[in-house]
């Protein structure tokens, strides 16, 4: 790279470039592999500086305290940058400090970030270390220069990749860049001046995703279609179990394989149902081994009948564990063995079509002149992306979340109108085509229950005809059934759809279509009278929109008006009111029902109007129009959500049904109107579109029943004539868990309850050096906590990291597993997505019993079913939730850890002892809060009997 640039880093005391301070800068002035100078110093930024950040950089207060700060820097900072590209990573950030300050460089930007995101692929991170770890680049160290050395050597091995692009390729990257006004392009100017330069070197041409890709024992060949043995044959369960033994193939091929008798109950019964045709339920504690259990007789039945097997999972974590190891795992086990005919087993992951790029849509799109800058990046990164996929899943670019909303206009999704004779479809290159095709030959088929449960809405035919199914992580089939029967319009929504009719060039959005019509129509050699048609046709649009704009602002105004009348002010929670019979006969309904009646007839106008100009443009030819294709496109998204939006708020206001939930909101955060609708009950809708279909299906999980029988789930789900098997735990709870229950606790509803939370975990956590994960249902009282024990733990070197406020799960996660000595308090996703083994995670705290929020609409529309809510709805629920909170604690066999339960209804009221009947018989002691700390100190310290 022959340029001069500037790499550059900060260390802040925080993320907000408005709040936060500026406490190091790093920069390095390079060209090529030469570095021309550095620049580095701490700034002092006249405050304290957060634990955490001082932890992570290293940084002491002192340090800072005694440099200079940032005006007696600006000046040389200036003259150092100069008129160079400035490099960093994710650049926008430090960019944004440095404006705060005043200084606001026009130099061009290199975001190796961005860049990143584009040159290398199926990366499950684009985080600086990660991308230096695996191009074998120095590591960053969160300190300036060395992260600006880093940022410095990644963008010359970014250049050095983008030279092994085309020139065909890096011509269409200038391209979309200069359509979009996206900085950037600048990087693949001079990648192409060099390269030019170079067009007659070897080499060349197409990029690779970054390591090998292990190629997978179901990849070498798609084999025949499957079609099903006429005579079923049976699994010979003895044989199976015999795989299973101490001294059978599995231990043979295995390294640190293990029996476990629960393993073999489980895997028997699996077995027995497939032979038998007979549905089946089975809990089996974490440390069964329970994708073995079910894997193995699921593969030797589907290949021995030649038929498909569904496998189904909540978790990205799960599928990928069954994809990527357990299955692999198992077959060459199995192919080392007695079964060498395993090998022609055939396994897909099949994924909805949202995750499928069309291609067609694709092409729409590139040839469009009016691309976002969003747009834009992901042309480029899709440009590149396709030399090299075989399977067009969105998965493998590891998209942002701006990049979401981009994607769903390119992928294999709505409108079967676009899609007709499509070339791609003929020539047997569409993603998703091939997927289901691959599907059609797969023996075992992995999904993931949005999928599977697709079955409940239009989005059919995805799967091929299946009679068995396993269903894992079976407590989330309900959340996900409802999920996939729900919706929900907020009025951004609603603006955003209108908005999208009137946008101007350079607004940053590709659409606005009266404009983009008019444009086109303009440079079209269609006929006068074809173009006057589609004039008008533009004109009624633009008229219909000012109307929907006006009409939507009443009706909007009205909802407010009338959940206002009707809720209680919530403070920081969100105001809801279910719409119930007696609500819509209470005044101020009919205003909203009125306002709603103007809202539909214009918004029927609108999507009479876009299927007026879309049979107008489909009768012209495609080449008279610039960007025809595309304008199809947005013609189509544009009528099909028009009709959704209608459609949806219709039924929520005029035409409810008995068997759906509607509510109306007013969001908190942002003070926006949201309408929502969620089925009532999913257990009839799951038994007639899926149990009462297939011969046989198996749902499992660690978490299904309560207080040792399946009653609740069965009658959440429809499960009817159903076996059922709950196995044990293959750990030993009463010698490894204590479970501390304070006997002097104030009630959680008492007002010295927060407190005495506080002054409890301060202690606790200082006496254990952190290794603690507190579970809270809310995250006010998270927020409340965190406030209250940061300062004096931090102070004794103990780091406190809370969801929500210091970064995502897995940050979180990670973060709590680099450095034990932490305090995790955690709220929803962290009671069930966090499995750290060993004594990183060695005390568990569960503040309040997980009962759900009785004014939540769907619980509190759900309760009016039952004749006792509490007992036969509200605590069994609540039961399960604390059963998936305790599970955290106990990941091994190895591990050992105290849960400690500060609700004192669990020892007061007369429902507590389902919540212990629920899990493990653990050893329990009952004590003061002041005999709590040297109590778990002493109980970890004990040698594991
Ligand atoms: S067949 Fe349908 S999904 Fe596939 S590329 Fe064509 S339009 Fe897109």
């Amino acid at each position: 790279m022959n340029q001069t640039c500037v790499a550059l880093d900060l260390e802040t005391t925080g993320l907000e470039p408005k709040i936060d301070e500026i406490i190091e800068i790093g920069a390095v002035k390079f060209r090529g592999d030469e570095v021309i100078d550095t620049f580095n110093s701490l700034i002092n930024p006249r405050r304290t500086v957060p634990y955490r950040i001082h932890l992570m950089c290293g940084i002491e207060q002192s340090q800072l305290d005694s440099s200079p700060v940032f005006e007696e820097l600006a000046e040389h900072l200036n003259s150092f940058i100069d008129g160079c590209p400035i490099v960093g990573h994710n650049v926008s950030f430090d960019l944004g400090f440095l404006a705060q300050k005043g200084i606001m460089p026009a130099n061009a930007i290199y975001d190796t970030w961005e860049l990143a995101t584009i040159l290398l692929f199926q990366q499950p991170d684009y985080s600086l270390s990660s991308l230096a770890k695996k191009l074998g680049l120095s590591p960053p160290q969160h300190r300036a220069l060395p992260d600006a050395m880093a940022a410095k050597e990644l963008l010359l091995a970014l250049f050095e990749r983008s030279l092994q692009l085309d020139i065909t390729t890096i011509e269409e990257l200038i391209r979309l860049s200069e359509t979009a006004d996206w900085e950037t392009g600048r990087f693949f100017r001079e990648v192409l001046k060099l390269k030019a330069k170079t067009a007659f070197s070897p080499g060349g041409g197409t990029l690779t995703p970054e390591g090998k890709k292990e190629v997978s024992l179901w990849e070498k060949d798609a084999g025949p279609t499957l079609t099903a043995r006429a005579e079923r044959a049976s699994l010979d369960i003895e044989k199976l179990s015999a795989i299973l033994e101490p001294d059978g193939i599995l231990a043979q091929a295995l390294s640190g394989y293990e029996h476990r008798p629960g393993q073999v109950h489980m895997m028997q019964a699996v077995a027995q149902a497939l032979n038998n045709n007979e549905h089946l339920i089975v809990e089996a504690g974490t440390g069964t081994g329970k994708s073995i259990a079910y894997l193995l007789p699921s593969t030797f039945f589907a290949m021995e009948n030649s038929v498909h097997l569904v496998i189904s999972t909540n978790t990205i974590n799960l599928q990928e564990q069954l994809i990527g190891k357990d299955i692999p795992d198992l077959l060459r086990a199995l192919a080392l063995g007695q079964a060498p005919s395993i090998k022609n087993l055939r396994v897909i992951q099949l994924k909805g079509r949202a995750n499928y790029l069309c291609l067609k849509k694709y092409e729409a799109m590139r040839a469009s002149s009016r691309l976002s800058i969003d747009e834009a990046k992901l042309l480029a990164r899709i440009t590149v992306w396709l030399q090299s996929t075989q399977t067009g899943d969105r998965a493998e670019l590891n998209l942002s979340g701006s990049e979401t909303a981009a994607w769903n206009k390119l992928c294999a999704e709505f409108d079967e109108r676009f899609g007709m004779q499509c070339p791609h479809r003929q020539r047997d290159t569409c993603f998703l085509y091939r997927a289901r095709f691959a599907a059609e030959n797969a023996h075992l088929i992995v999904v993931n229950h949005a999928l599977l449960l697709s079955v409940m809405t239009p989005e059919t035919g995805v799967l091929p005809h299946y009679d068995h199914l396993i269903i894992d992580e079976a407590h989330h089939l309900e959340d996900e059934a409802t999920d996939q029967l729900s919706s929900k319009i907020t009025q951004w929504d609603l603006f955003n759809y209108l908005n999208q009719f009137r946008n101007e060039p350079g607004g940053g959005l590709s659409t606005g279509l009266l404009h983009w019509l008019d444009e086109s129509l303009r440079g079209s050699t269609a006929a006068l009278s074809r173009k006057r048609q589609l004039k008008q046709l533009g004109e009624s649009l633009d008229s219909h929109i000012d109307k929907a704009q006006l009409h939507l602002t009443t009706f909007l105004d009205r909802i407010r008006d009338f959940v206002e009348k009707q809720t209680p002010d919530q403070g920081d929670y969100d105001r809801n009111l279910l719409l119930t019979w007696d609500k819509r006969t209470q005044p101020g309904w009919s205003r909203v029902e009125t306002s709603w009646e103007d809202l539909n007839l214009v918004l029927r106008d609108i999507a009479d109007d876009l299927d007026r100009v879309y049979i107008a443009l489909d009768e012209l030819e495609d080449s008279t129009i610039s960007g025809y294709e595309h304008l199809i496109l947005e013609l189509s998204y544009l009528f099909s959500r028009s009709n959704e939006l209608r459609q949806q708020i219709d039924s929520l206001v005029s035409q409810p049904e008995s068997d759906s939930i509607y509510w109306l909101s007013i969001n908190s955060q942002n003070d926006s109107v949201e309408l929502s609708i969620a089925p009532l009950r999913v257990g009839r809708v799951l038994r007639d579109s899926l149990f009462s279909s297939k011969d046989c299906v198996i749902l499992t999980g660690a978490t299904l029943s309560t207080e040792n029988h399946f009653e609740y789930i069965k009658d959440r789900l429809g499960l009817e004539n159903i076996n059922e098997v709950l196995l044990g735990t293959p750990f030993d709870y009463p010698g490894s868990t204590m479970i501390y229950l304070p006997a002097d606790i104030p009630d959680p509803g008492d007002a010295r309850y927060q407190q005495a939370l506080s002054d409890m975990l301060t202690e606790l956590c200082r006496t254990c050096r952190g290794h603690t994960l507190v579970l809270f249902t809310s995250h006010a009282a998270l927020r409340a906590t965190q406030a209250a024990i940061q300062a004096p733990l931090e102070q004794e070197g103990i780091l406190v990291m809370g969801q929500g406020v210091d970064g995502s799960p897995k940050q979180l996660i990670a973060a709590f597993k680099a450095n034990p000595e932490s305090v995790l308090l955690g709220t929803a996703s962290l009671w069930e997505g966090i499995d750290v083994v060993g004594d990183v995670l060695s005390v568990l705290v569960i503040t309040r019993l997980p009962f759900n929020v009785p004014t939540e609409p769907i619980f509190a529309a759900r309760c009016k079913l039952f004749d006792d809510p509490f007992n036969e709805y509200g605590l069994p629920q609540a039961a399960i939730r604390f059963k998936q909170g305790f599970g955290r604690l106990i990941r091994s066999k190895d591990d050992r850890g105290a849960l400690i339960i500060f609700d004192k209804r669990l020892q007061t009221k007369r429902y507590g002892p389902v919540f212990l009947d629920s899990i493990p018989p653990c050893t329990i002691v009952r004590g003061s809060s002041k005999e709590l700390p040297s109590a778990v100190v002493k109980w970890l310290e004990r040698e594991h009997n």
